[in-house]
């Protein structure tokens, strides 16, 4: 069975380091923090910065055959809007190198900094277009904004307009929600990553962006945060709590309609049966793609744990590869 590892991280000196420095020299910040587990000398500080031998030994001793990989939380999202900008090209240069290296292992989601919107369109259309990508990765709230909001709109145009699906991976809730998570540290991936990241997901769906863009594919990795468990709920409190008159889109379909029409839901540190079957029932095997979240998480634990579900063949097969290849366009194997 071919397995195609789909939220799988690498980092560049040129991010680590200022990263490390800040959370070494700041005050507390939740997504800083995440940061200081990856200290100098550290297995994950490693294996983070390693695109090469030590990576592909640990894929082939658990079995994966594909990684799609993608610039570890929060990216490039915390520089300023032209070293982020910067940054960005760069990680993305550095991963094509390796993909274009090891062509049958990896695969890519490339990074932008939001905080600059046009030219992370731009960097969106080349990373497509000329750099050979699968899709793009954005870490949800940028400085407290979301991707709904209008200036932000031209990222989801270029992700649009090139088919790069988005991939919206956790960061800590924005400063405007955090301070009820921080008191028993529940900000991280305990709980405020899915809380976060959900939220982005459903602020693009009520705010109609998917009327705008009905082509775009959004994909929540950790399970889909939990998004698609609520779907009647969504539907039904969306039609009875009316917003202010001018105050929210009204929408072509129910919030479920885009739901199952535009996103894409990975199993990265879920791969845990009762979430993998009801998701199955929920929004259809079709749409559910196997992750890791390596190095994060245990590379055999996650096979080992999908191995183990009692679903079809096909519908293993479907999961751990078919609809990656599909989704972000990775190559069959021969
Ligand atoms: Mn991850």
């Amino acid at each position: 069975m071919r397995r195609i590892a789909t939220e799988e991280a690498f980092v560049i000196p040129e991010v680590l380091g200022p990263m490390l420095d800040r959370a070494a020299s700041e005050a507390y910040d939740p997504d800083l923090f995440f940061w200081s587990k990856a200290a100098d000398g550290s297995p994950l500080q490693r294996r983070l910065l390693d695109l090469g031998d030590e990576r592909l030994q640990i894929m082939d001793e658990t079995g994966v055959d594909v990684q799609l990989i993608s610039l570890a939380s929060t990216g490039v999202q915390m520089f300023g809007a032209d070293e982020g900008t910067a940054l960005a090209t760069l990680a993305n240069d550095v991963l094509a190198d390796a993909i274009a290296k090891h062509p049958t292992r990896y695969a890519g989601l490339a990074s932008f900094a939001p905080q600059d919107p046009a030219r992370a369109a731009k960097e969106i259309e080349r990373a497509m277009t000329r750099l050979g990508y699968n899709g793009v990765i954005v870490n949800s709230h940028t400085n407290g904004d979301y991707l709904d909001q209008p200036e932000y709109w031209p990222i989801l145009e270029a992700c649009e307009a090139t088919g790069a699906p988005l991939y919206i991976h956790p960061r800590a809730p924005s400063p405007q929600m955090i301070a009820p998570y921080s008191a028993y540290t529940l900000e991280h991936a305990i709980f405020g990553f899915q809380a976060e990241t959900a939220l982005h997901a459903l602020r693009l769906i009520v705010g109609g962006l998917f009327d705008r863009f009905p082509k775009l594919t959004v994909v929540l990795g950790h399970g889909g945060e939990g998004l698609h468990y609520w779907l009647p709920r969504l539907d039904g409190m969306h039609a009875n709590f009316k917003a202010p008159e001018g105050k929210r889109p009204q929408l072509q379909m129910a919030p479920s309609d885009y739901i199952r029409r535009n996103f894409a839901i990975t199993t990265s540190g879920m791969n845990w049966a009762p979430a993998v079957r009801f998701a199955i029932d929920a929004v259809g095997v079709e749409k559910i793609m196997f992750a890791i979240d390596y190095p994060f998480v245990d590379s055999a634990k996650s096979v080992a744990e999908m191995d183990a579900i009692e679903i079809s063949a096909a519908e293993k097969a479907a999961i751990y590869h078919r609809n990656a290849e599909r989704i972000f366009r990775i190559a069959p194997a021969n």
